[in-house]
């Protein structure tokens, strides 16, 4: 049609090197320990940044899972068909150790950061399919605590080799595991948990049980085990549950929907019954939320990549917009009011990234230097819960600098709107972080200690973080009620992310990060930054292709 002339429109934004075109990202991987890593990350950087990947991360969330109950005869199956995008997925991620690099028998020191990297990268392109493998990566830290049942599961857990029948663990060449500890009338509260354990013989750690009760959300129940919580004679206790027993008879494990999610709709999430389901006991009779913690914080620590990760991809379609774009006769990136949202925006989530990596090698040191064990204990949280809320502000404000553009579907930006909330819900709601910061502040005032040794480290490099510092420590010191815990937790991790900055960011980010964030001169939406702010530089960081 002579009417039909496209002109102005941004071209599709073309394949690019998710990890190479990082400003921070390879420099914190060097830094905190997995140098080593650098080729397996940007070549995998490079496969999650091409179009094909990018096209299975629309096709697996435009063609939904689908549960079948029954079969055609009326026999139970509780299967759930997934469209083969997510299969490619799922392969992708599995083929280069996403669930299971540290995991693995010659992981080297260093792996958990080269998870944290490849996670957020894969992150990047689909959330959904990184459920199950967060799940599995984490879930492994749990089963550790019996050791006979990681010995069995090795070789399947850590195996390369992505396979998604539904078959008996005997018949796979490698397994995938989730987790069931959401009720219906308690999901933070797990103590509230009905689901009741019966021992087949004497029972205890590593022993035979028939769960029945309920799930309320089980993603990925195509898994090939769980970690579920349930009510032993002896208190609340983790089993491992898995979809077929070692008799090779599927376990009476029944779907019974699934959720009709707003976001992470690639991956199936559902309610199931257990109806006398087989499962082993894990750990200490009684001690089900002591054992399933490290799982917890496997989950917590992938929260606040996956959050992390939505932020950086928003931010790249963003600045990608508005350098193709012009309106009133100016590009849209060359206007100063846009150049301020951009500049903004990437101070966010250069600082989110800092912030995420340096968690991830607390896991690495955590078991041979206690001072990082106390540290992780606290900065979880903080991490957590601060990166999980500002993506959605981040997906929110970079979803509008494409205009109409941004609210619709091909754009990719809805998708990441709606994946934004589900970290902040996932493991731990915000209030419920904030109340495991305060217990562990009470119960570990070593770990505080081990927070306020970490801050320090940038004492004197910015005198207006050096009074915050010490704002803080005063804070730390006095007694802190409920009511102040959400103050709290933003202040530590404000403090902590400048601390980050100035250490290790580009003097842009040190400086617009600190003026805005720390000293109070900002708005209270993004882009509110100060005149003095260096945005070109913090503008020219984001990708160009
Ligand atoms: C997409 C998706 C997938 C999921 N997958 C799984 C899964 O695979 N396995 C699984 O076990 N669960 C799963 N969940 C469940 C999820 O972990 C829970 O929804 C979450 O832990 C919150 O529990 P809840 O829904 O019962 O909310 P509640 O615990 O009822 O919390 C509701 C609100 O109250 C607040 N709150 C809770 N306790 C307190 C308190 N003491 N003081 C003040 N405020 C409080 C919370 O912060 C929250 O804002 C999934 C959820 C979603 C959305």
């Amino acid at each position: 049609m002579p009417t039909h002339e496209v002109t102005n429109q941004p071209s599709e934004l073309d394949a690019y090197n998710l990890y190479e075109s990082d400003p921070v990202l390879p420099e914190a991987v060097a830094r905190h320990g997995a140098r080593w890593a650098g080729e397996q990350l940007s070549s995998f950087g490079a496969v999650v940044g091409t179009l094909e990947v990018r096209e299975w991360g629309r096709l697996a969330n435009e063609n939904l899972p689908i549960l079948h109950t029954h079969d055609r005869f009326g026999n139970r199956s509780d299967t759930v068909e997934f469209h083969p995008a997510w299969h490619s997925l799922m392969a992708l991620s599995v083929r280069n150790g996403v669930h299971s690099i540290h995991r693995e028998a010659d992981a080297r020191r260093g792996s958990h950061v080269a998870r944290a990297a490849l996670m957020f990268l894969d992150s990047q392109t689909e959330q959904g399919h990184g459920c199950p493998i967060s799940m599995t990566s984490s879930v492994g830290a749990t089963l550790q605590a019996q050791p006979e049942i990681v010995a069995e599961l090795q070789t399947l857990l850590t195996s390369r080799q992505y396979d998604g029948s539904f078959a008996p663990m005997a018949d796979k060449t490698g397994i995938l595991l989730g987790m069931g500890m959401t009720e219906k009338q308690g999901g933070s509260d797990v103590r509230a948990n009905t689901t009741l354990a019966e021992p087949i013989g004497s029972g205890g750690p590593g022993g035979e049980y028939l769960l029945t009760g309920h799930k309320w959300f089980v993603s990925a129940p195509m898994c090939d085990g769980f970690a579920v919580l349930a009510q032993a004679p002896g208190g609340l206790s983790c089993f491992f549950l898995p979809r077929w027993t070692p008799d090779g008879e599927v376990n009476r494990f029944f779907i019974q929907r699934l959720k009709d999610k707003m976001g992470n709709r690639s991956n199936a999430s559902s309610e199931v019954e257990f109806d006398a389901a087989w499962a082993r006991m894990v750990g200490e009779e009684g001690r089900g939320v002591k054992t399933i913690i490290a799982m917890v914080n496997g989950t917590r620590l992938d929260c606040t990549i996956g959050s992390t990760a939505i932020m950086r991809q928003a931010v790249t379609q963003a600045a990608h917009h508005v350098r193709n774009r012009s309106a009133f006769g100016a590009v849209l990136v060359d206007t100063p009011i846009m150049r301020a949202v951009i500049a903004d925006l990437e101070i966010e989530t250069q600082a989110a990234t800092l912030m995420t990596m340096r968690l991830a090698e607390t896991f690495d040191r955590a078991d041979d230097d206690e001072g990082s064990a106390l540290l992780q204990r606290i900065m979880t949280p903080v991490a957590k819960y601060w990166v999980a809320k500002r993506c959605s502000a981040v997906a929110y404000e970079a979803l509008e600098c494409l205009g109409g553009n941004g609210y619709v579907e091909e754009s990719m930006m809805p998708r990441l709107f709606r994946e934004s909330p589900l970290n902040a819900i996932w493991e731990g709601s915000g209030n419920v972080i904030a109340l495991d910061l305060l217990r562990a502040m009470k119960r570990e005032p070593e770990a505080v200690d081990a927070f306020v040794a970490e801050i320090e480290l940038a004492r004197g490099t910015d005198h207006r973080l050096d009074t915050a510092i010490d704002d803080l420590k005063t804070t730390l010191s006095s007694e802190i009620s409920e009511a102040e815990l959400r103050t709290l937790i933003e202040k530590m991790a404000i403090v902590l992310e400048g601390s980050l900055v100035v250490r290790h960011g580009s003097q842009a980010l040190a400086d617009g990060f600190i003026t805005t964030r720390i000293d109070g001169n900002w708005g209270r939406t993004f882009g509110t930054i100060p005149k003095s702010t260096e945005t070109d530089t913090l503008v020219d960081a984001t990708f160009v292709t």
